[in-house]
């Protein structure tokens, strides 16, 4: 049985699904040896519950959960099929596990989730489910949301953790010049990353480089300790993705890629 790595995507602005940039064809690369997964079980930053959620719809929906963007964003679609008792093993997963969670028959796939899927799975052919964060998730408690779905990596399935290693909208710029503070906060996630340190990642508010600027609020950077949390028995591998708008750095991580 293929063992599915754990990964962690940037999906920085909803525009990356219209400018892949440095990262697009790299996580098409990536993709391209997860073909033997048999569902991937996605965390996004952008569907915040009281309580875990988990998606059972049979074609989930694409959300087109943002707005203000250039009319294509919102003809683009990720036709992925979901599936309902996989999501009904995830909540009863995650129940053992200390969390509340229930399936949500009705929710689709938000922008967190599908665009970067498009680049991943660009054939749309292995079923996904979307799993909630809790309004009260800390990074404690992402940590140990990702240990919790780790063994679902056993069964081919991959554990993906979608946000933005960093991410502060309010210095979004468009004149080219990438932020020197995004770069640092980075580097140092990903020397932290590299090295295990999960000890540091945790309590990284204190430890990083700017980390109140990188995240002023920490919602993005909650997916990579899920998938550490998923992904850390395993020896990492980073992806440089470059920076958009100046200070969304689009670093990746993967848990795991033989
Ligand atoms: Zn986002």
């Amino acid at each position: 049985m293929f063992r599915a790595p754990a990964i962690f995507v940037s999906h920085g602005a909803p525009t990356f699904a219209l400018e892949p940039g440095l990262l697009g064809s790299r996580l098409t690369e990536l993709g391209e040896r997860l073909a033997s997964a048999t569902a991937i079980v996605v965390v996004s930053p952008h569907w915040q519950t009281c309580g875990i959620r988990v998606t059972g719809a049979a074609w989930p929906s694409t959300m087109h959960d943002f707005g203000g963007f250039p009319p294509p964003l919102y003809s683009l679609t990720y036709p992925a099929p979901g599936s309902a008792s996989l999501a009904s093993e995830v909540a009863a997963l995650l129940i053992d596990g200390g969390f509340v969670a229930t399936v949500d028959s009705e929710r689709g796939l938000d922008h967190g989730a599908w665009v970067p899927l498009r680049y991943l799975r660009p054939d749309a052919d292995t079923p996904v489910i979307q799993v909630s964060m809790p309004h009260n998730l800390d990074t404690r408690g992402a940590l140990r949301l990702g240990r919790v779905l780790a063994g679902l990596r056993d069964r081919g399935i991959v554990v993906m953790g979608s946000g933005s290693l960093t991410h502060n909208l309010h210095e979004v710029r468009r004149d080219g010049d990438v932020a020197a503070y995004a770069r640092e906060f980075a580097g140092w996630v990903r020397k932290a990353v590299m090295a295990g340190d999960v000890d540091a990642l945790l309590d990284y508010r204190t430890n990083a480089p700017s980390a109140l600027r990188a995240h002023p609020t920490e919602e993005h950077y909650l997916p990579l300790l899920v998938a550490a949390g998923a992904g850390m028995s395993d020896m990492p591998m980073a992806i440089d993705g470059g920076v958009t708008y100046g200070v969304l750095s689009m670093d990746c991580f993967a848990w795991g890629v033989a």
